[in-house]
């Protein structure tokens, strides 16, 4: 038997705040995933419909992508020993960071461990105390971290608010530190979409940096899944574009796009790269193959988004509250069925997945208190039939518990 720690007095106060978190109907345990991650799989024991994972392209168990990552593991191993900048850099890694910027149409790529350490160590080797970061309210939390971590002078602007973001840079546009705007492509929580080409409008007017978080779009909007900045036509007006490897590529990681000397300049101050072992042969090998996967099967980008369409016209139907009534409207897979209140949101939950569909609740602090959701996420690998068996669960769900009337 394990020791036990729970008597002891020193982290009683932790034991507090869960249990206050279970009094509040907010409390959640982990769903155990049983098989692979698919449209339609098994967690803790019970098959649903998954509206909750960010697989956009199914790409997380395509046969491709498995044999690449197999064959990297008997050609070499399954380490890579140490940090990129000690001896931990393979020809593998440099191969991938090569083909991500080619395929973003830039000079040059440094891939991280992950979409979070990506942003954090980008923002905070950047920008030093006597910066400003000028940020979307709603902006993902590696990218608050990352601007904690530098000790730059952190300035908020409305969500999407472009005249707002104005405002700010004119006011600061006679201080002399450097200023860094940034948004994110996509919201991760409502699905929207940044106001990327206003904003670097914004950042030439005032010499500020441009930089775009693109997790949620990469593999998602523009050709072939190339991002936000390919939708908006903003190709070498964003001076740092990040994005993951762990949303539609299917595997693990983020990487910063930008300048030579911008990559450079990462490769030796972002402290994550500095101070944490490179991916394994295998996880490169298999982000190689995804990207060669955007290149080589664009319908699946195709398929999501006619899946995308389909669903958020269908929940409409029903009359759930899909955002676009004092929040934003989602214009992408992403997709949030706004409850309000977070014990209400989380009891529904429990119910669609008793009843097969895997919607997971989102609540404060993840989004602000009275927004709390369950989201939901398209893949091309869902079918109609799935889709329209969600929606028949869904909307009875509901109304058994007074959320549709
Ligand atoms: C998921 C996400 C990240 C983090 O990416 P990981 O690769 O999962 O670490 C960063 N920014 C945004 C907007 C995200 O949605």
């Amino acid at each position: 038997m394990a020791t036990s720690l729970s008597q002891r007095p020193q982290l009683q106060y932790l034991t507090a705040q869960i249990d206050e978190l279970k009094q509040k109907g907010t409390h959640f345990r982990l769903r155990i995933l049983d098989d692979v991650q698919a449209p339609v799989c098994t967690y803790d024991g019970k098959r649903v419909i998954n509206l909750a994972s960010n697989n956009y392209l199914g790409l997380c168990d395509h046969p491709r992508l498995r044999e690449a990552a197999i064959q990297a593991i008997r050609d070499f191993g399954v380490g890579s020993g140490a940090v990129r900048t000690i001896a931990g850099t393979m020809k593998i890694h440099m191969e991938l960071e090569e083909k991500i910027a080619r395929f973003k149409n830039v000079e040059a790529c440094v891939v991280f461990q992950s979409g979070f350490t990506a942003n954090a160590g980008t923002v905070s080797a950047i920008l030093g105390k006597e910066d400003f970061i000028v940020s979307d309210e709603l902006n993902h939390a590696s990218i608050i971290d990352g601007a904690r971590l530098s000790r730059a002078k952190i300035k908020v602007f409305r969500h999407k608010d472009v005249a707002h973001a104005e405002g700010i840079l004119r006011e600061i546009q006679n201080e002399p530190g450097h200023k860094l705007l940034i948004t994110d492509g996509v919201f991760s929580m409502d699905g929207d979409i940044g106001p990327v080409d206003k904003l670097a409008d914004l950042a030439e007017k005032y010499g500020a940096i441009m930089m775009v978080d693109d997790a949620h779009a990469s593999g998602v909007l523009g050709r072939n899944g190339r991002g936000s900045i390919d939708h908006f036509h903003c190709h070498g007006r964003v001076d740092i574009q990040v994005g993951t490897l762990s949303k539609a590529i299917g595997a693990i990681g983020g990487y910063v796009c930008g300048s030579k000397d911008l990559i450079d300049f990462l490769y030796h101050r972002a402290r994550p790269f500095l101070f944490s072992t490179s991916h394994p042969p295998s996880v490169t090998a298999t982000c190689i193959a995804a990207f060669d996967l955007l290149e080589s099967e664009p319908e699946r980008i195709e398929r999501l988004w006619d899946n995308t369409r389909y669903f958020k016209a269908e929940l409409g139907r029903l009359g759930f509250n899909i955002g676009g009534v004092n929040t934003p409207a989602s214009e992408t897979p992403i997709t949030p069925i706004i409850i309000g209140d977070g014990r209400q949101t989380m009891d529904f939950s429990r119910a669609l997945f008793d009843a097969g569909v895997l919607g997971t609740g989102i609540a404060f602090p993840t989004v602000p208190e009275g927004k709390a959701r369950i989201r939901t996420i398209m893949t091309s690998e869902h079918t109609r039939e799935q889709l329209n068996q969600a929606l028949e669960i869904l909307g009875k769900t509901a109304k058994t518990m007074g959320i549709l009337t």
